[in-house]
């Protein structure tokens, strides 16, 4: 039985006044939520004082990028180990949004699976196929080419290690949520990607969540399916209220 694992990626919002007021209202409304790991995932600024609000708390942190070196003349780059300092567990690595605006491929985005298994963080790894891509018939060769790409000469020990977040472009911040059904019917591939890739053990225990407009109202759906372990989520992570509604999706 895998651990679900449900994560507010909260991209460029909130300060960490704002932050901090979040984790006020939200904590009150996790009360006996343990079976499940609960991520927030704030700007770079506002780790630091997350991590001291939630040190008490099993709520883990992230970060949202990272750079594959460890120190140098690398101007406005974060290193994994100053991720680390800054008391995260999880990195996000390869979110559409790096991959549109900056420019990131995947055997950029594997360097910096590579870095942040490294300084033993667990690397959120983001697939997912644009629209055209899906209407040409694309997505499972898109699919392919990712995982084999970002996770081309990596190892792992333990299936815990990596998380991979399927997240169809054409579902991130458009309200069009991908159907439990063409969901899994991806995470069902990416699984036997994995199996192929790291033998059943691996597969079997690595957690691959979907992201793409998850909200309250579509979450129970989608993590009725075999393989969708846990979600991504943007927009509907903002809210405390809201938040909780998706991690507590079946209470
Ligand atoms: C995301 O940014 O990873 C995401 C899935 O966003 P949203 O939930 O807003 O679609």
């Amino acid at each position: 039985m895998r651990r679900p694992v449900i994560a507010a990626n909260w991209k460029m919002h909130k300060t960490i006044a704002q932050a901090l007021q979040f984790v006020k209202e939200f904590l009150p409304l996790l009360e006996g939520v343990e079976d499940r790991d609960v991520v927030l995932i704030p700007p770079f600024t506002a780790l630091h004082a997350l991590a001291e609000t939630l040190r008490t708390t099993s709520i883990k942190l992230g970060a949202q990028n990272l750079f594959w070196e460890e120190e140098g003349a690398f101007t406005g780059e974060i290193a994994p180990s100053m991720v680390v300092d800054a008391g995260c567990t999880y990195v996000v690595i390869g979110h559409s949004e790096r991959r549109k605006y900056f420019q990131e491929t995947y055997p950029l985005v594997s360097k910096k699976v590579q870095a942040a298994l490294t300084a033993g963080l667990i690397p959120i790894m983001c697939i997912g196929e644009s629209l055209s891509e899906r209407k040409k018939g694309k997505t499972f060769e898109v699919i392919k080419n990712q995982i084999t790409e970002g996770l081309k000469g990596l190892q792992i020990q333990r299936s815990e290690q990596l998380v991979i977040a399927y997240e169809p472009i054409w579902a991130i911040g458009t309200g069009h949520t991908a159907t439990p059904e063409q969901a899994e019917e991806v995470h069902s591939f990416i699984r036997e990607l994995i199996r192929r890739t790291w033998g059943k053990e691996i597969a079997n225990g690595l957690r691959i969540q979907y992201g793409g407009s998850v909200k309250p109202e579509n979450m129970a759906e989608l993590m009725a399916m075999p393989d969708i372990d846990g979600a991504l989520v943007g927009g509907a992570s903002l809210k405390p209220d809201s938040f909780a509604r998706i991690v507590k999706y079946d209470q």
